[in-house]
């Protein structure tokens, strides 16, 4: 319990005396029972009758009490140790109170009269006394306590009455009670009065401690009229990756190596096998590379691998059916779940090459997920050679970048299927990987084709009838081959053949295959030394037009070199231009027929074997995206960004994933990201390119808020632009810049990249950036009013994105137009709106951006004179310094967001939030900023003294303040 005094009698004596009554009280000189001095005031008029004499304290203020307790010390002469007194003495006296709300009492006012005064109680003593010593009177003390309450006006007196009696008022002490600040159950509770009853129970919140949460319901405590505190309810608990310390006093963070998952009371573990922490105060410990946990792995226990190869394969073949049966693999990867899957690949003709058998073949009791380690096969194609593969897979095999590990086992089945089709078809690519080519010169083709995918029983041979193609399909000539490959010989230089093939077994002679055209050399092809690199013509009659297409991309392939080729109906598909005396290309890979022609003629392949991948570091649309290392033969290792494609991919998806590879590997510029190459031929898919160390550009502005000169923001927009003027020169247009496309390297330097075509094909989308179209999603805040309402995008739409890319780096990766929606964005620009400048931005660029947003794309700067204009600002920095925004009557600003409107906010925090200051909420609470009127006040030396010691977040916080200030002041001067 605690009490705080209002007044104490022993300290302040003076006390006035009623004018009007017929005794006074008066002011001596005593001693008390251990005979020191002490003055009293006293009374003693016992030989009068009607006595009523009072005397009251001075104005005391109650100081928030509800209810007063009064101590007093006195003594009372015992009326029969006085002699002849009459029946009239008294040996008690009355203690009274008057509320006020100002010092107003005089003389005669309040009237010396219960009501207006209030009783609190008569008052006698325990004991009198009567003996007098050496004519020294020996006082007997008492101490009595009264209370009084609810008092609720500013102040008040207290007066005592005497009516006869023989007393002395030693001391009189007036005090409220109120509990102490406590922490107790994990919470912090204020020092709180007592209520206005001795019974009252006045509630009080608990605030958690730092790093502490409430635990279901809010905390209380209540303090009672004792001051003490009582009935506690709900607790605070540390947060995850807290544990508690000193009796639950202090949460205290995790250190490195230990992790909590969650709220409680329980200390912070270790990490589980495999596994660490990154940083202090973790509320899990990620795995380690190649570890991984499953969705249900509580993060207590180890992180887990992938299984290694299932053992001892045995197969049993009868007939076209077989049963495999195997050992579990001798390392489960540290998991119980380990089950196998059955991958069936039929081989046919002996040339090697597999393909995935077909939905007829039966797995029992079923392909995928077995959880025996055995299976039968059934339905399977007579003499035929199958290669099966058992993957051992579990819980975290799906996490892995790698397939799962598996064991084969290569059969031949025996007896005659049922199937009669003789389907197959012809290869429709000039040179397939594995040991397929076809060559051609002025005179021959050679041709291979697949085997058919049910050829009912052994092939005998091929048929392979082909014609000229200016001539009627009668003409046709046949060849035979007992081997799936042909040479036709005697044929014209430069003309196209049809060819189709059709394969005889002992039942005879199945379908042809769909009509294939090819080419044959001309003369000038054939002398020519890239002779090697043109692609034939390949098409199919099921497709005529692409046959017209793939003419054309080869008349343009072929033509590369020559300055003189016409323009064709296709540019649009087929970009090129003119630059100098250079001649330069840009190549749409959708434009050949089979889009992994284009990635082999522009990307490398690399071999896996010389990839490295050592970690995750985001996520791309089709994969994981890692960072890793490159060791090409004979070059040094370097590091390297690896996308990857997902296991379980769709053709579709393998083909628009590796378009950006075939795009990105015809671009060769500093500020363009720069492709190594890719891993087609084995799993996984992957796509290599050099490693930017800062990542995306918008995200690594965010972390540095506010951390680099005007000369290093313009340096890194003068790269954006140098890198687009490149691709505008190729006549690439980019359809997304945007900063979160930019890459930034460790010297700060920025690239292009993202050149995915996929999210301008495809209609669904999850991701709010972009937004459906017919025909494909747009990106809204980023791009051109043209190109939103008739797509129409160019380099000019590029330009317009380039304004606001300049506005997100010059807000440090602000989000446009803040949280307007799209529909609002595309209202606001239509009616002449355009973004203000962000903090602190030089003029001169914003007057560059509101040049990129120029409704008549005509007049929007060319990406060759925005790297101009970027590089004569960086010569000439004094031109930078102008920060007013130049007014323009057409471009009218939205409203200025950069110092966001404080009265929208109802904490301090919220407000720091907004201005993407939050991580100083605590700084700012623990030197007790916690108010607008606080916060709008504070000076340079406040904002470095709370802990900011980054001059640009310092500038920023005053920047806001003082925003906040004039914010104020036009507030206030509206109301008065
Ligand atoms: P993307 O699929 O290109 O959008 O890539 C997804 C994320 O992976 C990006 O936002 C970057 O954070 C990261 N990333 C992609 N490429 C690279 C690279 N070359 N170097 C470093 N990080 C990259």
């Amino acid at each position: 319990m605690l009490t705080d005094d209002l007044f104490s009698l022993v300290m302040d004596v003076k006390l006035t005396s009623c004018s009007i009554c017929p005794w006074q009280w008066e002011e001596v000189s005593g001693y008390d029972e251990n005979m020191n001095t002490i003055r009293t005031y006293q009374v003693c008029n016992v030989f009068d009758n009607n006595q009523n004499n009072w005397v009251r304290t001075k104005y005391i203020s109650r100081r928030g009490a509800q209810r007063i307790h009064v101590e007093m010390k006195f003594s009372v002469r015992d009326c029969s140790s006085i002699p002849s007194v009459p029946g009239s003495c008294k040996e008690t006296f009355n203690l009274y109170y008057y509320e006020t709300d100002s010092d107003t009492a005089n003389k005669v006012s309040p009237a010396w009269m219960e009501n207006p005064w209030i009783k609190v109680d008569t008052i006698a003593a325990d004991e009198s006394f009567s003996q007098v010593d050496l004519g020294v009177r020996v006082m007997k003390i008492n101490t009595e306590v009264r209370s009084f309450g609810p008092v609720s006006r500013q102040g008040f007196y207290l007066a005592f009455q005497d009516y006869g009696g023989c007393m002395s008022l030693i001391a009189v002490r007036i005090f409220y009670r109120k509990c102490p600040r406590v922490v107790l159950n994990g919470a912090v509770f204020p020092e709180t009065l007592s209520g206005a009853e001795s019974t009252s129970l006045v509630a009080a919140r608990g605030v958690c401690v730092h790093n502490g949460e409430e635990v279901d319901v809010p905390i209380k405590l209540y303090c009672n009229g004792d001051g003490e505190w009582m009935v506690p309810i709900g607790r605070c608990m540390c947060k995850a990756g807290h544990e508690a310390l000193e009796n639950g006093t202090v949460c205290r963070a995790c250190g490195s190596g230990f992790f909590k998952s969650s709220q409680g009371d329980h200390l912070c573990l270790q990490c589980p096998i495999n596994s660490r922490t990154t940083n202090e105060g973790a509320t899990n410990c990620v795995c380690r590379n190649g570890y991984y946990r499953s969705d249900s792995d509580p993060p207590q226990i180890p992180c887990t691998t992938i299984p290694s190869a299932p053992q001892s394969v045995i197969s049993i073949v009868n007939e076209t059916s077989l049963r495999l049966e195997w050992s579990t693999p001798r390392d489960g990867g540290g998991r119980e779940d380990v089950v196998y899957n059955i991958i069936c690949k039929s081989c046919g003709g002996g040339r090697g090459g597999c393909t995935r058998c077909g939905d007829n073949v039966q797995f029992i009791p079923r392909q995928l997920g077995l959880t025996e380690t055995s299976v039968h096969i059934s339905d399977l194609l007579a003499h035929t050679q199958y290669t099966f593969e058992i993957q051992a897979v579990n819980g975290v095999s799906d996490q892995s970048p790698y397939s799962p590990h598996y064991s084969s086992v290569n059969i031949t089945t025996n007896q005659a299927g049922k199937g009669d089709s003789h389907s197959f078809t012809l290869l429709s690519k000039y040179c397939v990987p594995v040991d397929i080519c076809v060559s051609r010169t002025p005179d021959s083709i050679t041709l291979s084709w697949s085997q058919p995918d049910q050829p009912n029983g052994l092939i005998l041979d091929y048929e392979l009838q082909y014609y000229d193609k200016s001539m009627a399909e009668w003409n046709s000539s046949v060849v035979r081959s007992q081997t799936n490959t042909a040479v036709i010989r005697g044929l014209k230089p430069g003309a196209i053949y049809v060819f189709q093939v059709r394969a005889r077994t002992v039942a005879g002679f199945g379908r042809f295959s769909g009509k294939m055209y090819f080419q044959t050399m001309t003369e000038e092809e054939y002398k020519s030394s890239f002779q090697e690199k043109l692609p034939l013509i390949i098409g199919s009659a099921a497709a005529g037009v692409v046959l017209i297409i793939a003419v054309v991309v080869l008349v343009i392939v072929c033509n590369r070199r020559s300055s003189e080729r016409t323009e064709s109906e296709y540019t649009d598909k087929v970009q090129h231009y003119t630059s100098g005396h250079r001649m330069k290309i840009y190549i749409d890979p959708f434009t050949y027929e089979d889009p992994n022609e284009a990635v082999r003629e522009f990307a490398k392949e690399i071999d896996t074997s010389c990839v490295k991948i050592e970690q995750v570091i985001g996520a791309g649309e089709f994969g994981e995206v890692c960072s890793g290392n490159l060791r090409l033969p004979g070059k040094r290792e370097i590091l390297v960004a690896i996308k990857t494609l997902k296991v379980g991919y769709t053709e579709r998806q393998r083909r628009d994933f590796l378009s950006e590879a075939s795009i990105m590997g015809q671009f060769d510029h500093p500020n363009i990201i720069h492709l190594e190459g890719v891993v087609t031929k084995s799993a996984p898919v992957m796509i290599i390119t050099e490693f930017m160390e800062n990542g995306s550009l918008d995200s690594f502005l965010r972390q540095n808020d506010g951390q680099f000169t005007v000369i290093q923001l313009v340096g890194m927009l003068r790269g954006i632009a140098a890198g687009m003027k490149y691709l505008n020169d190729m006549n690439y247009v980019h359809r997304d810049l945007a900063a979160r496309n930019i890459l930034v390297n460790s010297n700060l330097v920025c690239k292009v990249s993202d050149f995915g075509l996929s999210r301008f094909l495809e209609e669904d989308t999850s991701d709010p950036t972009y937004t459906s179209a017919l025909g494909g999603k747009i990106p809204i805040r980023w791009t051109a009013p043209e190109a939103i309402q008739y797509r129409k995008f160019t380099s000019s739409s590029d330009g317009w994105s380039y304004g606001i890319v300049m506005w997100e780096v010059m807000s440090y990766g602000e989000r446009p137009y803040w949280d307007m929606s799209n529909q609002d964005v595309i209202n606001a620009i239509e009616q002449d709106y355009r973004l203000p400048p962000p903090m602190d931005c030089p003029s001169a660029l914003h007057q560059l951006m509101l040049d990129c947003w120029q409704k008549d794309r005509n007049n929007r700067p060319k990406f060759s004179q925005i790297v101009n204009n970027l590089d004569k600002m960086i010569r000439n920095p004094n031109s930078l310094k102008a920060m007013t925004p130049l007014s323009s009557s057409v471009h009218l600003p939205l409203l200025d967001r950069s110092t966001p409107d404080f009265s929208s906010f109802s904490t301090v925090d919220e407000w720091l939030d907004a201005i993407r200051m939050g991580q100083y909420k605590e700084n700012f609470a623990n030197e007790e900023f916690t108010s607008f009127d606080v916060v709008s006040q504070m000076t340079t030396e406040d904002i470095i003294r709370v802990g900011v010691t980054l001059a640009g977040h310092q500038k920023k916080i005053l920047n806001s303040v003082q925003s906040m200030r004039a914010q104020m002041n036009q507030i206030t001067s509206v109301e008065v």
